[in-house]
This record gives structure tokens, sequence and C-alpha cells, in this order.
């Protein structure tokens, strides 16, 4: 009988994995089913940095995600959205829910195409060039980072595949989270993940960005948590992420606005428009619908606080 159950057992153990596994995919297939949509150009370039940061520019970007058979749109989500990132600098976009301000971080990666106008760095269409090199140009800090069901030192390193031990540590040290892991009882092997040890809010945004410092890309793209963490975290992550974007082209999806104070133009999107853009106190004296967001949300910290 012991001898039948063993290697039953066994089996059960290999179809939790393979299940697990299969999960697993499938959270990774839904979050990249978008790559689909586009496809590289025969003839596509590797794209060419010029520098360390590149310029990022929108040029009277039209979009919508369904569309009928004929080609056009059923719902427009963009029209006409134009900007300049220049290198190094920082752009803020804020808007309501429902805007279209990550759609455009998903334009930019190349989740999907734009219907009219076009998007460049460093001047060249990122249609004309290959998408592997495109991706391994922008990083991105999502909203919600997916942990696989394996260590952190794994999860972490997914940034760049192959990266040393050292190189971890180093990058996990730069976002703050090397203590935390340090102090776990099987350190950097212990496994993270559904299955594994749950990670908090801001200790996932950890390795998320600690996975960015890894990749060390030209552009980076924060897509702002939606769920608030708590006033010190938050802090503490924006001062990191503010280190990490110091030499980078950056775009900020912003659903607070008081991470987006220092942003060099801020853009306000109303039903994928732009509406109003600047800095901040210029904004402010505008009195239009960032004034009126900032006054809300001021009326709300003081609420929270
Ligand atoms: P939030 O602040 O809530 O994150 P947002 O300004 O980032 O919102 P987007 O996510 O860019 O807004 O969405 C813009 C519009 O596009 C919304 O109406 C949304 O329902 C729609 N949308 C987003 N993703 C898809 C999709 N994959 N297919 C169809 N419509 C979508």
């Amino acid at each position: 009988m012991i001898q039948l159950y063993v290697p039953l057992n066994f089996l059960g153990v290999i179809y939790r994995e393979i299940k697990q596994s299969i999960a697993d995919m499938d959270r990774l297939f839904g979050l990249l089913e978008q790559h689909r949509e586009v496809a590289d150009r025969p003839g596509a370039q590797t794209l060419a940095i010029r520098s360390r940061a590149p310029e990022v520019r929108f040029e009277q970007v039209d979009f919508g995600y369904d569309k009928t058979a004929d080609g056009a749109h059923k719902r427009q989500i963009l029209f006409g959205v134009g900007f300049t990132i220049a290198p190094g600098a920082k752009l803020a976009v804020v808007g309501h829910s429902g805007s279209g301000k990550s759609t455009l971080a998903r334009l930019l990666f190349r989740f999907y195409d734009v219907d009219g106008g076009r998007i460049t760095i460093d001047g060249q269409d990122i249609r004309d060039v290959t998408q592997q090199s495109l991706r391994a140009a922008i990083g991105i800090v999502p909203q919600d980072t997916v942990l696989f069901n394996d260590s952190i030192e794994y999860n972490i390193a997914y940034g760049r595949p192959g990266a040393s031990h050292d190189e971890i540590v180093a990058a996990a040290r730069a976002a703050h989270i090397h203590d935390f892991i340090a102090g776990l009882p099987d350190g950097y092997a212990t496994v993270v993940g559904e299955r594994g040890l749950k990670l908090s809010g801001g200790e996932k945004q950890r390795v998320a960005i600690a996975r960015t410092i890894l990749k060390n890309p030209a552009i980076l793209v924060f897509d702002e948590a939606t769920s608030a963490l708590d006033t010190r975290s938050e802090q503490a992550i924006q001062r990191e992420l503010k280190a990490i974007a110091s030499d980078r082209t950056t775009l900020v999806i912003a659903h607070r606005l008081s991470t987006v104070v220092d942003a060099d133009e801020i853009l306000v999107l109303d039903k994928g428009r732009v509406v109003e853009r600047g800095g901040h106190a210029a904004l402010l004296a505008l009195g239009g619908l960032y004034a009126q967001m900032w006054a809300l949300q001021g009326a709300e910290r003081a609420v929270a606080a």
C-alpha cells in the first residue's frame, strides 16, 4: 500500500506544480496578450539611442481599442495627443479615471499601434524598430507587480535574466528592500507569490523598482498605484523613484497630484484630449481642471490626516 501511495502522492505534487505553472503562465499571457496586436516590420531596425536618455515624442496621436471590421473605432480613446519629453526630463500625466493616461504608456511600449499620428524615440518611429529593442529600452514600474511563485532573487532577476547575485543585491539595496530580504529566514531564497510569502503593496513595488534598476532602462514609465500606500511608504517609494529617474527620460502616470509637483511638465487629460499643460504653479494659477483636482485631493488629504 505504501509502495502505491508514494508514487501517487508524488503525482499529486507534480499535478499541483503543473497547475500552478499554468496559472502563472495564464497570468503572464493575460498581461502580454496585447503583444499579439503588433508585429515587427520586415527589416525593422534596432532602436538607436543617441545618449543616456532619449527624447520621447507623441505627435497628434489618435487611438481606440476596439475597431470595427473596416478599421473604424467603436470608441475613440485618445484624440490628437501631442507632447515631447526632453532627454532626461519628467512628464507627468494626470486626469480623471478613464481619461486615457495608462493607454499612453501601453502605446509607448507598443502593446498597440496608434491609429493616427506617431510616437518617436530619438526621432525613430517606434513602428520602424524591433519590439525587442524598444522594450529593452523601457522600464515600467506597473500599478500592480506580478510576483512569480519563486524565490525573491528570481523575482528581482526577472528585470535582467542572467544577472549575478551581487548585482541583484545591489539593485535590492538601491530599492531599499535588501534589509527586509536579509531579515527573512531564507533570505534571497525565500519563495514569494501566491503560494509563498505574501508581500505588502509597498514591498511589491520595491521589488518592481529593484527589477527596473537591474534592467537599467533609458526610459522609465511609472504607472502609479491607485490604491494609496501609507504616507511614509509612499514618500519613501517616491524618493527611490526620484533617484532612479534622475538621469532618465520619465513618464509618470499619476493618480495622486502630490507626486507630480516636481515634474518638468504636467499634461492634463480629459476624455482623451489634452486640456491643460504646464508646470504645477502655472496650472494652479490657471484655475482650471488641474486646480480643481488639486483642491479636491487637498480636501481628501485633510480628511485622511
Ligand atoms: P485610471 O486612472 O482609472 O487608471 P486611465 O486614465 O489610465 O484610468 P485608461 O486605462 O487609459 O485610463 O483607459 C482609457 C479608456 O480606455 C477607459 O474608458 C477604459 O475603459 C478603456 N480601455 C482600457 N483598456 C482597454 C482595453 N484593453 N480594451 C478596451 N477598452 C479599454
